[in-house]
């Protein structure tokens, strides 16, 4: 019999819950129609469908419907918001404020904008993977667009103080842009209390389908303007064009009620995990965990095995899915740019692993999982 794989990726991505699936089905083979088509009963259905899940999403950020565009994830909402904002006030104030710990699709989207004239700030991060608050007050001025930090990270799970940052933004008129993608159903997000204009998620990072996402976009107190960056048929307030995929956007509004539903019971639940895999592990191996220990997402683990290489340790464990901050796509991998942003060495990046448990992780695989872990690490060090 083949070993199940004990899957311990879940800030790549999730599974879809059972309760979500069965939200979408009707939407492929019944309730099929455009959202668009206004002239019959399946463009209504499929319309009224699409807005009771926009106001599951805005509930979810507590939120209005009105502020919510869907897309098809967060690169394409990352995307669509940084140069929507570039494209209609870059002419005025043209510098952002960033650090180096956001993903990818932040930072190669702010690469671009800088080919294109902007300034970009990159805030110091401490080891701990935080940034300091009065370095930011210090870069804010009147050229400052718009600041865009993550709410927590993907890798070691982080938080940043989002409200506290928000505040500091909007006493200097400066927009705030924050990347939710791995805070969404793991911390409650209020996006009003936060201080936060423009903000985004993805429904498969919290066990709704790929491929679908949205932009939380401020309407008041400030207004957010963004120009398309996209052209097409004018869906989505002609932020998003293209034909809606219904059957996704009810799964995701699905996964936000659920994600509502469970939150205080799965936030303790993972917490507690988690502290008890760290543990057992720590009582039998000289580990690092990478990342502020107070401030951290309650799935996340960044371990550094302090001397092993990370690629073998991934190799000697082909029954656990678990993966490194690096991108492994090319034959030499490079190392993880959020560890290296943190001012780790080479060395300890390609040891440093990721964990990210989730709603359908049971203690026993758990438990399981650090057993097979030990075991190939004092295999690893002979
Ligand atoms: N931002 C963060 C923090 C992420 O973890 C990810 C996904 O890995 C993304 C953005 C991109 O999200 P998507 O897969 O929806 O494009």
């Amino acid at each position: 019999m083949i070993e199940p794989v004990i899957y311990l990726d879940y800030n790549s991505t999730t599974p879809v819950d059972a309760r979500v699936l069965e939200e979408m089905l009707p939407y492929f083979t019944r309730y099929y129609g455009n959202a668009s088509s206004k002239t019959h009963r399946y463009g209504w259905e499929a319309a009224e469908a699409v807005e009771i899940a926009r106001r599951k999403v805005a509930d979810l950020l507590s939120a209005d419907s009105s502020e919510i565009v869907f897309t098809s994830g967060s690169t394409e909402a990352i995307n669509i918001a940084l140069h929507g904002l570039a494209l209609n006030y870059g002419d005025r104030k043209k510098n952002i404020i960033t650090c180096g710990t956001e993903h990818k699709a932040v930072l190669e989207t702010l690469a671009s904008l800088s080919e294109q004239g902007f300034s970009i700030t990159q805030l110091n991060v401490s080891r701990d993977g935080t940034i300091d608050l009065q370095e930011l007050k210090t870069h804010l001025n009147d050229t400052t667009l718009c600041v865009c930090l993550m709410m927590a990270n993907n890798e070691t799970g982080v938080i940043h103080p989002i409200e506290e940052i928000g505040a500091l933004c909007h006493e200097k008129n400066v927009f705030l842009f924050t990347d939710a993608t791995q805070a969404a159903g793991k911390m409650r997000i209020d996006v009003n209390e936060m201080h936060i204009d423009i903000l985004c998620i993805s429904a498969h990072k919290f066990y709704g389908p790929k491929g679908t996402g949205a932009l939380f976009i401020r309407r008041k107190n400030p207004s957010v303007k963004l120009a398309p960056w996209i052209t097409g048929g004018g869906h989505e307030r002609g932020l998003r064009p293209g034909t809606l995929n219904v059957p996704a956007i009810v799964g995701f509004g699905k996964a936000c009620e659920v994600s509502t539903e469970l939150f205080w019971e799965e936030v303790s639940r993972l917490s507690s995990m988690r502290t008890r895999f760290e543990q057992l592990i720590e009582q039998q191996i000289n580990i690092t965990i990478n990342g502020s220990i107070r401030n951290r997402l309650p799935n996340t683990t960044n371990i550094c095995f302090n001397g092993i290489e990370a690629a073998r340790l991934i190799r000697e464990l082909p029954t656990l899915a678990f993966s490194t901050g690096s991108a492994c796509t090319s034959a030499l991998p490079e190392p993880s740019h959020v560890l290296k942003s943190m001012g780790l060495t080479d060395k300890e990046i390609f040891s440093s692993v990721r964990f990210s448990i989730g709603r359908m992780t049971t203690m026993e695989e758990a438990d399981a999982a650090v057993q097979k872990i030990i075991s190939a690490i004092n295999k690893l060090k002979v």
